[in-house]
Formats: C-alpha cells, structure tokens, sequence
C-alpha cells in the first residue's frame, strides 16, 4: 500500500469515528496519523482508542502514528446565576476568586495565579474573542475591566491572555495525569497545547522520558516571538490556527503561517497545519473553493501535515473530508508549478555527514531520474533530513524500529518499512531492492539511491550512498 502524496494526513477522532472499523476506512482514505484530544477524552476511551488503532495498523501492515494532544492550561470563566449575561461596550466587568455563579457585574476566574500575571491595559479576550475587556485595576484576588467589545457569555467560556505571560505551568495537573496515562501505551507524539517559553518544552521533555516525540502548538503570540527557540526545543510544530486568530488579528494568520513552516523546513522538524481546513465538511459533502484552496497553500508551502479536527471528529462526514484533502493533496503535488515552489525554499545543508549525504542522495536521485531513494535510518534522524531536502523523487525510509517508523509518519515523503538493520552491503543493496520493488516504489530495471551508514546497525553514522539495479525479480543486481 503505498500513497500517491507526499504530505501527511492528520485526522482526530472523535464520536463520528471512534469505532474500529471507522478507524479503519479512515486510514484507508488516507489518515497517517490520528490525534486524540485530550479536551475530549478520558483514559478508558484513551486506552480503547489506541488498541483500535493499533488493530488497524496490523491488519493494513503499515506503521501508523498516534498523536495525543493535552489540553494545557486553558482558562475558562466561571458559571453564571442564569446561564448567561450580555455586557454591553461601556459597562465595569469584574473577574474575581469567588467561586459564587456570576452574573451582570462580575464572574468567577477559576485561576488565581493569573492576577499577578496581568498588567493594567492589557486585554481579555472571552468566548474565542467575541467579547473583549481591558483591565483597568487589579490586585492578587480580581481584576477590574471595561468592556470593549459587548456580547454574551455563558457558563465555562474560554479566556484568552494574548498579551499576558502567564504564571501558569504549561503542562497543567489533568496535563501530566493524561501524559502519564498516555505514555502507559505505545503512542508516538505528545502535543502541547498554550506553550508561552521554550522552557515549557525541556519541562516536557523531562517527563516524557523520550518515549513519545514532543509537537509544540504554536498559538499563543509569545510563542510566536520566541518562535525559533521553540522549534529548536521541539520534535514537531503545529500551527495551530484556531487558538492563535484568538490571540492574533486573524490577517496575521496566512503571514505566520508562512513563516513557521518556511523555520521549521530549515529546522527539518516536521510542521502540521490544523483547524478549519475543510470547516464546512463538518455538515456538507463538498467543501468551499477556499478550503480547498487553504489546503493547496499548506502544500504548496511544503507542510508535512494537514489536519482535520472537527470535520473527522464530530463532523457528518470524516471519511470524505480524508479523502478530499488526500486528493487535494495528489493534484497539488502534481501540478506543474509544484517542483519549483517546494524546491525555491529549501535550505542548504548544514556541514553534517548526514545532511551531505541527504543532499547527494537528491542530487543524484534527480539527476538520473532514478526510481526513488531508499534510507536506512534507527532513530529516524537520517529520515528527517533526506525528508528535509524534499526530493521530487519517493522517498523510503527503512526502519527497525516500529516506534521510528510511527513517528515518521507523520513527515513529508515518507514511507516508513520496517526491517531489520543490513548485515552487509550486499544484504543492504538487497533488501533495499527488494522492498523498492515490493512496496512499488521501483519496477524491475529501474535504479534506486541507498543511504546508509557503516558499520551497519550504529545510530547517527549516516555516510554512505549506493546507486542499485532492482533486478527482475525485485532483489538487487549489479
Ligand atoms: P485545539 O488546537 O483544537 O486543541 O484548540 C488547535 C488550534 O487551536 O487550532
Ligand atoms: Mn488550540
């Protein structure tokens, strides 16, 4: 089974496509890897998720990722006497620790370490930025707001802080139970929601224990500031456009987005772009021209991943929105413009033996036009910088490791096999030829590039390059 694409799809679960079978199609569509939101789900469904998805994985006999996104700390008001409560622009609007329901004056903020965080002239933003408050006074248990922009709140809506380095641990205590929980099962990336500061990410790391590779969501503004620190400190990054056009003026969106994926692509750290993709897939079989459009940018620009959330999730109809974005996907990628838009922004290679090795491999793949390039790599380190040169020639990474294999799922180009290390070169020109010829990624005739590294089986030794016939019956000839 090998797709037509060479970005990745990434589909939530959720209530429309939680059971195995819906697992099922969805990967047959054209899922790579699922996200499971923590926002939304409790361990025993964790757990249920995850076996599900691993029964698909072994029946389709590909590596499939799994992607568990903590909810982080996001704050949210209070109740209210009734429900509800319009503010008009103009009105005093208190935030405060009393835990009484709110009503027309005032409302709980269920996080008392904010008020220390928050400066006067600083905004509020409440239910996803529909309402809009600006503190005038605060102290250590309340702050006192005038109101902006009116409207109506209602029980637990969301607050957004965008200018506010907030006091608050990213990684909140629902957070490490759920990560824990989560690291309990074989899951491969862990996404951290709201992160403000690189620091955020080390304190991940440190729990994670390297058993689940780190995506950050980028979606709080101080984020974006410290954007190339926080991708240095990450293994992924999401652009997380729903919480960040909260925080940001949504004009900003389409400029950041950019400019996030053209950092991470020099990085070589795999990027996803997520929220509203195909929004109106939720409810209609078709999407708009400019969500089709907006999934043509991301891979245009040479984002790894697209994701759906709600549209796979909630939506009416999960399995077509796959199906849409794959095809959007194939098209783009076939479209005459395409080679030289993804190659107009590559990055040179960094003065490693990998990275030279990486460029070669394209070099030679393209200038021979040869079937694809096949690379040996452990720990996945060598897999992302052959990915990083975005070759227009399919690329195969081969892996011992299943937990390799997962993780790269999610990176453009990308198709992970699992097999064992070679023994030696003859037995690595071989059993790259074979599996070339049997995953479709060459016909017999054709000339494969190998990447490996000797002596065979060591991590990180990336630093050798083979040009190979895959003979008539796919194994290797000379
Ligand atoms: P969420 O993150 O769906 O968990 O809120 C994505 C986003 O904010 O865009
Ligand atoms: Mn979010």
């Amino acid at each position: 089974m090998r797709r037509r694409r060479n970005v990745k799809i990434v589909a939530t679960l959720g209530p429309a496509s939680s059971d195995e079978e819906s697992i099922g199609k969805l990967f047959d569509a054209g899922t790579d890897v699922f996200r499971i939101n923590m926002s939304h789900t409790d361990h025993k469904l964790l757990r249920t998720l995850h076996q599900r998805i691993r029964k698909v994985e072994a029946a389709r006999g590909r590596p499939i990722g799994i992607l568990v996104d903590l909810q982080g700390p996001k704050l949210r008001l209070g109740t209210f006497e009734d429900g509800e409560v319009t503010l008009q622009a103009g009105d005093q609007f208190i935030l405060d620790s009393d835990p009484a329901p709110g009503h027309g004056k005032r409302a709980l903020m269920p996080h008392p370490e904010i008020f220390a965080g928050l400066e006067v002239g600083q905004p509020v933003l409440l239910n996803d930025g529909r309402v809009r408050l600006r503190v005038e006074a605060r102290d250590a248990t309340s702050a006192t707001c005038r109101v902006e922009v009116g409207g109506t709140l209602s029980d637990r809506k969301g607050v957004s802080l965008p200018e506010t380095l907030l006091p608050l641990t990213p990684i909140t205590e629902k957070d490490r139970a759920d990560l824990e929980a989560a690291l309990n099962l074989d899951i491969d990336w862990v996404a951290l929601s709201f992160i403000q500061r690189p620091e955020d990410l080390a304190e991940a790391r440190k729990m994670t224990r390297g058993k689940a590779a780190i995506m950050a969501k980028l979606e709080k503004p101080l984020a974006i500031e410290r954007l190339a620190d926080i991708i240095e400190m990450s293994d992924a990054l999401m652009v997380a456009r729903g919480d960040l056009g909260v925080e940001l003026p949504l004009e900003r969106l389409p400029g950041l987005q950019k400019q996030i994926i053209r950092g991470c692509r020099r990085a070589g750290k795999p990027v996803v772009v997520a929220t509203q993709m195909l929004e109106s897939m939720i409810a209609a079989p078709l999407p708009t021209r400019a969500e089709v459009s907006d999934v043509a940018t991301a891979v245009f620009e040479g984002a790894d991943a697209v994701m759906l959330s709600a549209e796979s999730a909630t939506g009416k109809f999960p399995i077509d929105a796959v199906s849409t974005m794959s095809r959007i996907g194939e098209e783009v990628e076939a479209d005459p413009n395409y080679a030289a838009i993804i190659a107009a922004q590559r990055a040179e290679p960094e003065p490693t033996g990998p990275d030279a090795i990486s460029a070669a491999a394209r070099t030679v793949a393209e200038t021979l036009n040869l079937a694809s390039l096949v690379c040996y790599t452990s720990s996945g380190a060598t897999g992302l910088r052959v990915a990083r040169e975005r070759p227009s020639r399919p690329i195969i990474a081969l892996t011992p490791s299943v937990a390799t294999g997962r993780r790269l799922a999610l990176v453009w180009g990308l198709h992970c096999v699992l097999t064992e290390d070679a023994q030696d070169e003859t037995d690595m020109v071989d059993r790259a030829c074979r599996i070339a010829f049997r995953e479709d990624f060459a016909q017999a005739g054709q000339r494969i590039i190998i990447t490996a590294g000797v002596p065979f089986g060591t991590p990180g030794a990336t630093n050798m390059l083979r040009i190979a016939f895959v003979g008539s019956n796919g194994a290797g000839a000379e």
